[in-house]
């Protein structure tokens, strides 16, 4: 079995990882990857968004399933390209993954099948006065957000209507975000907490994944600027056995059905990003891939063979499998640069990792690293490494985790010391 994995973060490193426990001992190739998947596999120097070259790769290597980390590939319609080739390919096409690329589209989509998720309309350029007429009578707060992909700055919760009247000009008349900002999206703010919920699905049958929680913004408490993801937990306690329950049956089954439906068939991941409300789940966004950092824990956490389960799902085999039951749990920190999500230096040498990895039931997975000629890593990127490790509670898994974390030392690295508190929290109410 030889399997190839686009892109180059720590879902990566982490998709990379768990494919390496299967029995069933795949050869890996990963494009681009990083010093972190180098040790599983091969890395190819090709980008996760060069079609033409991945599809010589796919011929020449005689790949049989294609793992898609990232979600620009799939937007720009990666999956179809490749499945030309004849390979199975893990990832929806690009009509599918528009749920993720155009908010606009699944808003309406929501809206067409009756999937809770906030209030809201859409406006393009054209509209920038009605927009800010409909703002101007918006009960506060409210979110403004780019239709297109913005690399997870697309979003703004603003706590007056001026607030959101200036980032609608920003976006429509000043051009902002460029074009993913040439449409926008004005929400009702939902009460509650956020939460991720992974359905792997072939089109029809789906199974989960076990629930997450993010960590989004730079500072602890849940301050400060947004981030790619400080760190991450699963099972994330907020989504009990009902809530779960409530998600399969109000959102991911009238999302494959309606997919379906209206001819384009979801395979893949689907991510769900929710706000646990009063009311119960609501759709905050979706996502045609996995989370990065919640891929590090969702994936280390279950005990099932990926690349049965990833194969199965990629050729429209899912049904009659059974996710094996979560008995532990998982916690990522993520070690980062000072100064990020601003800016930030590199370059600078990573030390004590080997002393880290050597904790057992610890995982160090590789995100913004860089190998020098003379083999010394160093810092390359915002987020640098995630530090994730397994427990049989939460508790044990986050003690376990930052224990890793002090192992390991660069110039200005940074950590959040809040990771997984909130489920704490719940587990002691
Ligand atoms: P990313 O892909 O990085 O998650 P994005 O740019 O696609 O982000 P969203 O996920 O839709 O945008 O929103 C980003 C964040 O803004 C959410 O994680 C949430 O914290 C907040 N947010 C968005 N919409 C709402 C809403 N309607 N009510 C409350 N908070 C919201």
């Amino acid at each position: 079995m030889r399997i190839l994995i686009l892109g180059s973060g720590g879902r990566e490193h982490a998709l990379a990882w768990a494919l390496s426990q299967s029995p069933q001992q795949p050869e890996l190739f990963i494009a681009p990857g990083n010093p972190g998947t180098a040790q599983l596999g091969t890395n190819v120097p090709i980008a996760a968004t060069d079609a033409a070259n991945l599809r010589k790769l796919v011929r020449e290597q005689h790949i049989d399933l294609v793992v898609v980390g990232p979600e620009q590939p799939l937007v720009e319609g990666m999956a179809e390209a490749l499945r030309a080739e004849g390979v199975s390919v893990l990832g929806p096409s690009a009509a599918a993954a528009r749920l993720e690329g155009s908010k606009a589209f699944a808003k309406a989509f929501m809206r067409r099948h009756g999937i809770p998720t906030a209030l809201y309309r859409t406006f393009s350029a054209a509209q920038l006065d009605e927009a800010l007429t409909y703002v101007a009578a918006h009960p506060e707060p409210l979110v403004v957000k780019a239709s297109g992909l913005a690399a997870g700055k697309g979003a703004v919760v603003c706590a007056t209507r001026e607030e959101a009247q200036r980032v609608l000009r920003w976006m429509l008349e000043e051009g902002g975000l460029g074009k993913a900002g040439s449409e926008v999206v004005v929400e009702a703010f939902m009460e509650g907490e956020e939460a991720s919920v992974f359905a792997l699905t072939d089109g029809r049958d789906y199974v989960l994944l076990a629930p997450a929680q993010d960590h989004k913004r730079i500072g602890e408490g849940d301050t400060g600027p947004n981030t790619g993801g400080m760190g991450a937990y699963a099972p994330a306690p907020i989504v009990d056995e009902t809530v779960l329950k409530r998600v399969a049956q109000e959102i991911i089954e009238p999302v494959l059905a309606g997919m379906e439906a209206e001819g384009h068939p979801y395979q893949g991941v689907l991510y769900c990003g929710l706000m646990i409300t009063a009311e119960g789940p609501k759709v905050v966004e979706f996502n045609c891939r996995l989370g990065d950092p919640e891929a590090q824990v969702v994936l280390p956490v279950a005990e099932v063979d990926w690349v049965e389960l990833f194969e199965r799902t990629a050729s429209g085999r899912l049904h009659g499998f059974t996710m094996p039951p979560v008995r532990r749990a998982a916690a990522c920190v993520v070690l980062a640069s000072a100064g990020y999500p601003g800016t930030y230096t590199t370059g600078h040498p990573i030390e004590g990792l080997e002393a880290a990895e050597a904790l057992p039931n610890v995982l160090v997975f590789h995100a913004g690293t860089r190998r020098t000629e003379t083999g010394q890593l160093v810092t390359q990127g915002g987020r640098v490494l995630g530090v994730t490790a397994i427990g049989a509670t939460l508790a044990e898994a986050l003690q376990r985790a930052y224990a890793a974390a002090e192992q390991i030392h660069f110039e200005g690295r940074y950590l959040r010391r809040d990771i997984g508190q909130k489920g704490l929290l719940r587990l002691a109410l």
